[in-house]
């Protein structure tokens, strides 16, 4: 089969590659209907995190079931299937209490097993990994689907870890992927006047308005600080969903959620810290993490098939898997927001 592979620091390309054999019994194989490039996955095109050259990329796709091991037994031959970002053997001591995300046996795609940028994917512990549909819903549904695996799952992750119950006033910082999706996720809960503090790029700033933003703004640091001050009249913000993972993003997160209020952050941590003086001081609440994406899959397919949200919108580039290298390069230079690239 050909799968995506990274060589090195902004070296990706399509490779032939071993077709993938069931090993366990608790594994399926995964015929790839649409996987995605995340942002995360440029720490590792740009290298910088520690994925060792000739690994296997992405953690994004759907697709159906080609074969099973006989433990899959929720599983058929042809069942059109959501994975998501990480598998999880769904019923260690963390998968029991509602933390797949921490599964003692569990582990991401990509790296040394493989990755959703592929033809096929061995599917380890596939009955507790893969959500499945149960009507075909049509070509049409791929792209909302395909977000439920990492962006909108991690989206939702903020919006619910900051415990949104209606009415906040919330600011999202970050307008990417998962900011967008963070969006949608605080209207599903019923958030407030909701800002969006971007960047300067008319399209996601768009997007962000079409996904219920009452606002965008491209202030950061200070100058955003200043703003928060001025729109909530000295407030504060009652709800912060940090969905970028800088020091400075983290930050301004901090200083414009108003004293009692709650920060969620989902974006890849790097180089952010937090003063617990801060907290101690402002009893803001901190919360969020790596999201339990699996936990949230069954929770957004009601909006996403009843047609109500369309987080799918995020792909505003769709290429076939042998363009998988200026699917990078376009990420890489943010000519795009999010690239869908099919087999
Ligand atoms: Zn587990």
């Amino acid at each position: 089969m050909r799968a995506a592979v990274f060589h090195g620091p902004f070296d990706i390309s399509l490779e032939n590659v071993p077709d993938p054999e069931i090993k366990a019994p608790h594994e399926a194989i995964v015929r790839v209907l649409a996987g995605a490039v995340c942002g995360s996955d440029l720490w590792t095109y740009r290298g910088q995190s520690t994925a060792a050259p000739e690994s296997r990329i992405g953690h994004e796709f759907i697709g159906v079931v080609v074969e099973k091991g006989t433990e899959a037994q929720d599983l058929n031959t042809g069942d059109m299937v959501i994975a998501p970002f990480r598998y999880s053997d769904g019923c260690c001591v963390h998968c029991d209490s509602g933390w797949p995300s921490s599964c003692v046996n569990g582990g991401f795609w990509g790296w040394d097993s493989d990755g959703g940028q592929g033809e096929y994917v061995r599917v380890p512990y596939a009955s507790a990994t893969l959500v499945k549909l149960s009507d075909s819903p049509g070509l049409d549904a791929v792209p909302d689907l395909l977000t439920l695996t990492d962006v909108m799952s991690t989206g939702m992750h903020a919006a619910a870890s900051a415990r949104i119950a209606g009415g906040e006033s919330v600011a999202v910082i970050g307008d990417g992927a998962v900011g967008l999706c963070a969006v949608i996720a605080a209207r599903l809960l019923g958030a407030g006047k909701t800002t969006v503090f971007g960047g300067k790029h008319p399209d996601r700033n768009a997007l962000a308005r079409q996904f219920g933003a009452d606002e965008v703004r491209t202030e950061r640091g200070a100058e955003a600080v200043q703003a928060v001050q001025e729109i909530t009249h000295g407030k504060g913000m009652d709800v912060v969903l940090e969905c970028v993972g800088s020091e400075a993003s983290f930050d301004t997160a901090l200083a414009i959620t108003r004293p009692g209020g709650s920060l969620a952050y989902v974006g890849l941590p790097h180089g952010a810290k937090i003063e617990v003086a801060k907290l101690f001081r402002t009893n803001v609440t901190v919360s969020g993490g790596l999201s339990p994406a699996r936990r949230y899959i069954d929770r957004l397919l009601v909006p996403v098939l009843n047609g109500s949200i369309h987080p799918g919108a995020v792909f505003t580039e769709r290429l076939p898997l042998s363009d998988i290298a200026k699917a990078y390069d376009l990420m890489d230079k943010r000519e795009t927001i999010k690239v869908l690239v099919t087999p």
